[in-house]
């Protein structure tokens, strides 16, 4: 049986890189980068003003109060997109709009609410300014030349509004693993059916297209097989054609009808991983055949969460060349005794919850891999290490923190 490392280094080093595409930064949400984004400009691009006033020399408001007001000269207005082409020189001021340049001369702006405007043209300042208040300096946020955002980064919401910045209207990114799911059992029937005797609705396939979509996979198929021998190896073959990953749920571990191992090998398939000294998820399945990439997950709904979140996501993630490929991981004070599996490193579904400002595990009460409706509400998983029979209340433990 292979520890939780060995299993991921094997398959971290069989999975391999999937081709990068050209595509639109709109509907560039969640792929990953492959290369370096440039930027092509400062940012800002000119000293800006922060807020709605008036641009001057601050040496003109020296020792301003709104008692004793400064005086100052308005010779006109800079807006957003508008520049004042003119300099401000001493005793002047210029109107400014956020986000207009500060026009040459002018060292920093005061807000509209402590200025009186006026009729004949000046206006008073009712507040001293320092040199700079108000002004966003050019280059401040990026310089021209900068990578902004590195290859292997996922382009999240924000990290989009920087390459909009930056005039990336397309984006060189890896193709999405095209991943086919196929849940084998001969009890499973579909969500839209009513279970007969001895039959239980399939939710694994939920789950995990959930999170393989997360991961930036795209699913091509979602299927249900039963449990023989021919209908599994024609159910894979088949999804083998389109697919550059195959999700198999069930049927790995050692019961009569346990086929997908027999079945993978009959196809061809390297079986590379077939047992990890883990709980749960111990009978985790991980194949090669030519460059497709299968993996045999455990049927429990809990099991397939924990297994996929350990090895499958990582790859998913790996073959798409993301630098951040592993769920964070924190460390939080546990809220009740939880017990282990030894000699298995153990993984406890938990609730993460900030008491008094400090992280605390509160482990979910489950019935055991199946009871995917405590499994629901988990947003952690609790390291049990191998070598213990349980951890305390109030010790402080590593957690994997679960995508959602
Ligand atoms: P297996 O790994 O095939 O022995 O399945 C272990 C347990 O998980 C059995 O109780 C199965 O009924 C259940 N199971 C297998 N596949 C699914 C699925 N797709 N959705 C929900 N439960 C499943
Ligand atoms: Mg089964």
């Amino acid at each position: 049986m292979l520890s939780i490392e060995e299993a991921l280094k094997i398959i971290l080093e069989q999975t391999p890189h999937l081709a990068e595409e050209e595509i639109a930064l709109v509907g560039a949400a969640g792929r990953v980068l492959r290369r370096n984004a440039v930027s092509d400009l400062d940012l800002p691009p000119f000293d800006r003003a922060r807020m709605d006033g008036y641009a001057l020399r601050a040496a003109d408001t020296e020792g301003a109060t709104a008692d004793h007001p400064a005086r100052v000269r308005a010779i006109g207005e800079a807006a957003a997109g508008h520049a004042f082409d003119g300099e401000v020189g001493a005793g002047k001021a210029v109107r400014i709009m956020t986000g207009a340049p500060v026009p040459a001369g002018a060292d920093a702006v005061q807000k509209i609410e402590v200025v009186r405007v006026l009729d004949d043209g000046w206006v008073e300042i009712g507040e001293a300014v320092k040199p700079g208040q108000f002004i966003t300096p050019r280059g401040i946020e990026a310089r021209a030349g900068e990578v902004m955002v590195a290859a292997g980064e996922r382009i999240t919401p924000s990290v989009a509004a920087v390459l909009a910045s930056f005039g990336c209207a397309r984006v060189i990114v890896s193709r999405r693993p095209r991943l086919a799911l196929l849940s084998t059992g001969t009890e499973l029937v579909e969500v839209g059916d009513k279970p007969g005797p001895s039959q239980i609705r399939n939710s694994n396939t939920y789950s995990l297209g959930g999170y393989a979509r997360e991961a930036g996979a795209e699913i091509v198929s979602a299927s249900l097989v039963r449990d023989d021998f021919d209908a599994t190896r024609e159910a894979i073959a088949e999804v083998l054609q389109e697919a550059d990953v195959v999700m198999l749920s069930g049927g790995v571990s050692m019961g009569d009808y346990d086929l997908v191992k027999p079945v993978l090998r009959d196809l061809g398939a390297e079986v590379r991983v077939e047992k990890v000294a883990m709980h749960p998820g111990k009978p985790t399945v991980f194949a090669l055949l030519g460059e497709k990439v299968i993996f045999g997950l455990p049927g429990n709904p809990v099991s397939v969460a924990v297994s996929f979140h350990l090895f499958a996501r990582p790859a998913l993630l790996k073959m798409q060349g993301a630098s951040q490929i592993q769920l964070p991981r924190i460390h939080a004070y546990l809220t009740r005794p939880v017990k282990g599996a030894p000699p298995r490193r153990s993984h406890q579904p938990a609730r993460l919850v900030i008491s008094n400002g400090r992280a605390e595990a509160e482990p979910l009460k489950w019935s055991g891999s199946s009871d995917l409706v405590a499994f629901m509400r988990a947003d952690a998983l609790i390291i049990v290490p191998e070598d213990r029979p349980g951890l305390d209340e109030g010790e402080l433990v590593e957690v994997i923190m679960l995508s959602k």
